[in-house]
């Protein structure tokens, strides 16, 4: 092609411009400016040319085209040392080790000297590959040359060394290297601090360094607090000359693991810019604490700044309004969802589904769970769960077969959700055959919770000496969950003896909730045993034990009220306890005496001090009926088990003020309407 070549100064000229291209970093965009390039290298002669082609392998290399480099590298007769180094960095920074090592052989095999450029690239793809031993005969051939005293080599050694954890030969190559940059001794820290978990060695290298910049202090900080020391990590950071958006998160992310919410949020609030993931902190820390009126708040104060929610964010909240059953809030945030057409993936989804569920709003879990776009066991364990505990069991074990034909193994909290429902449903048979299918077909090992969901289920049903057998043939060390199940059964049918055998092994586990004591004092009381209930009451006071208090939550506009909390004194308290005069009133008038049992004996759960009026899941539902319209459902959740007398009297009120009430006590959901509950009386 004759009419291509050019003549002697132009040709000058175009290597000139070609070279000044190929120097710029980032100068070429895109593929086809690429293989344009690559045709006036051809037409110039300059495809043999070391430098030029060195060169172009940077530009290839940025944009991910090795295989386009590689062509050219085969193609070249002569390449120096600088275009192999340009390979074999271009294959290891775009992920493809193996083939930066295989052209480090066939550099050696062709007699090119490996230089300092060539060792750093070498190292990083054996760290990379992690091919220890390979990395360490490099190290040999680096010792071999010489070239341990370069600092780049070195850097390479130390992050070598300390992604395998031997820091004591990272700490070595380090401590030789005669000059010392910033990138090293942030990859000595890094590696002591950040990989290893050394604070301590940590913050000695920290005190000798000669300068810190802001990485530096970052690794520091963030260490102490990988490490739960968040203390040290406040004091490191209030000595931080700058301190950054990441310091400042590090810190709140600390207060969070550690569960000190005032510290966070008094951190927080001083933050004077905070940023999605400082939000995301404050509102996921109040929620694991179970402070969830306040993480809403936090929600409303993050929409009125403008600052946009993301999946993090609305999962925290989703997961806050399941704790407290705020479906007002809960229905924002899947309207939320749609709007900004967030799609259903599984871990939103799974979140709505739980949600719904834990308000008793079934329908919906089940509409959100339909139209998820994808779905894992988690995913269908929150629905599983979420019928089982609002105490729809056939539509639980149907959900559980169903999940078998789609492929989806359950694991052992599936199966515990489907003995729950067997529970509540009391079908014994059923459960049996899950049971001893856990082990059989699905290879799962039966736990604690799973052995007691069985106790209770025998129990329950009046076969307590099964119940107990089951108990004795336990391979694991039954805990008080297990007892207490076989207690409570002990409870209903009336069984001292049983009981009083499950009673000692409750007080040899050392519990601190009385609430056992309590139901065996119930017992005795029960079976006429006078005496041992003044025992039993004896053993509590010495014991010192105290009683769980019994707490209720209702969510009115999107702001949770809560009942029986210590020192909080409802606003509207004048007008709750005029409803409840007037609940009390119209309960006699409908024929309910209040369970005199109740108020001595039953203080299983619930304050004794209180009268039976007081109780927290009462004043909810009061206090739900003067501030919620006629026809609107009064949702209320309560942390302990609903008592008799509150059952009794919440599906009175259900049919005198013509109100549907959702209770969710510690176990399960009872629906009131018209008179009854959806659980049957059994629970
Ligand atoms: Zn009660
Ligand atoms: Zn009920």
């Amino acid at each position: 092609m004759a009419s291509l070549r050019l003549v002697a100064p132009q040709l000058e000229s175009q290597h000139k411009h070609l070279f000044n291209l190929l120097k710029t970093p980032g100068s070429i965009k895109t593929l086809n400016h690429l293989k344009s390039i690559h045709v006036r290298l051809l037409q110039t002669n300059l495809h043999q040319d070391s430098f030029a082609i060195g060169n172009f392998i940077i530009h290839c290399s940025t944009l991910g085209c090795m295989n386009y480099a590689h062509q050219l590298f085969d193609n070249m007769s002569q390449p120096n040392s600088f275009v192999w180094n340009m390979m074999i960095r271009g294959f290891q920074q775009n992920q493809e080790s193996r083939s930066a090592l295989v052209l480090f052989d066939q550099m050696k095999i062709r007699s090119v000297i490996g230089d300092k450029f060539t060792y750093p690239f070498v190292i990083r793809a054996c760290n990379d590959l992690l091919e220890q031993s390979r990395g360490k005969c490099v190290h040999g051939e680096v010792l071999k040359v010489g070239l341990e005293v370069d600092v780049f080599v070195g850097t390479s050694l130390v992050e070598f060394y300390s992604g395998f954890e031997s820091m004591r030969y990272a700490y070595k190559v380090f401590d030789e290297l005669v000059v010392k940059d910033m990138v090293v001794w942030t990859a000595i820290l890094y590696g002591f601090v950040s990989k290893f978990g050394d604070v301590e060695r940590g913050r000695e290298l920290f005190n000798r360094m000669p300068n810190r910049d802001l990485v530096i202090w970052n690794i520091m900080i963030n260490g102490y607090v990988k490490v739960g020391n968040v203390d040290d990590a406040r004091t490191l950071f209030e000595h931080a000359p700058v301190k950054d958006m990441l310091m400042c998160n590090t810190i709140l992310g600390g207060y969070v693991r550690s569960g000190e919410v005032e510290k966070m949020m008094q951190f927080f609030n001083d933050m004077p810019k905070k940023d999605l993931v400082s939000w995301n902190s404050v509102i996921g820390g109040l929620v694991r604490s179970k402070r969830c009126s306040e993480a809403m708040k936090y929600f409303q104060k993050m929409q009125m700044l403008n600052v946009s929610p993301n999946d993090v964010t609305l999962i925290s909240i989703l997961l806050g309004c399941a704790q407290v059953g705020a479906l007002d809030v809960g229905k924002w945030v899947h309207s939320y969802i749609d709007r900004n057409s967030i799609g259903l993936k599984n871990l939103i989804g799974t979140a709505l589904v739980d949600m719904y569920s834990k308000c008793g709003e079934l329908e919906s879990a089940k509409s959100v769970f339909e139209n998820m776009l994808e779905r894992d066991v988690v995913s269908w364990n929150a629905m599983i769960m979420g019928f089982s505990m609002n105490g729809q069991s056939r539509k639980t074990l149907e959900f559980f077969k169903r999940m078998k034909t789609e492929g989806v193994d359950p694991n052992d909290a599936t199966i515990l959700g489907v003995l729950c429902a067997c529970v509540h449903g009391g079908l014994v048979d059923e459960g049996r055959r899950y049971f001893a299918s856990m082990s059989n077909d699905l290879g799962l090992t039966p736990k604690l919770e799973h052995y007691g969901c069985m106790v209770d289920l025998l129990g329950r049903a009046g076969l307590l000496d099964e119940s107990y057998r089951l108990i004795k043939s336990m391979p694991i060390t039954p805990h008080t969950g297990v007892w207490g199940a076989l207690l409570g059964a002990c409870k209903i049918h009336g069984n001292v003896e049983l009981a009083e055998l499950a009673i000692e092994q409750l007080i040899q586990l050392d519990l601190e909730d009385g609430g056992y004591l309590a139901i065996m004092s119930n017992i005795y009381a029960n079976a006429g045993r006078w005496d041992d209930v003044s025992k039993v009451r004896e053993l509590m006071k010495k014991k010192g034990i105290g009683k769980i208090r019994g707490c209720s939550s209702i969510e009115i506009n999107g702001e949770i009220h809560e009942f029986g909390v210590e020192e909080k004194i409802h606003p509207r308290a004048k007008e709750i306890n005029e409803m409840l005069g007037e609940i009390s009133h119209r309960l006699k008038w409908a024929g309910h005496f209040s369970n005199k049992n109740e108020v001595l004996f039953d203080v299983e759960e619930e304050d004794k001090e209180k009268t039976l009026i007081f109780h927290s899941e009462k004043m909810a539902v009061a206090f739900g009926l003067i501030a919620t319209k006629k026809g609107t459902v009064i949702r209320v959740v309560k942390n302990l088990r609903i008592c008799s007398d509150c059952h009794a009297s919440v599906k009175l009120i259900s049919r005198i003020f013509e109100r549907e009430i959702v209770i969710r006590d510690r176990s399960r959901f009872h629906h009131f309407k018209d008179g009854s509950c959806s659980c049957g009386d059994y629970w």
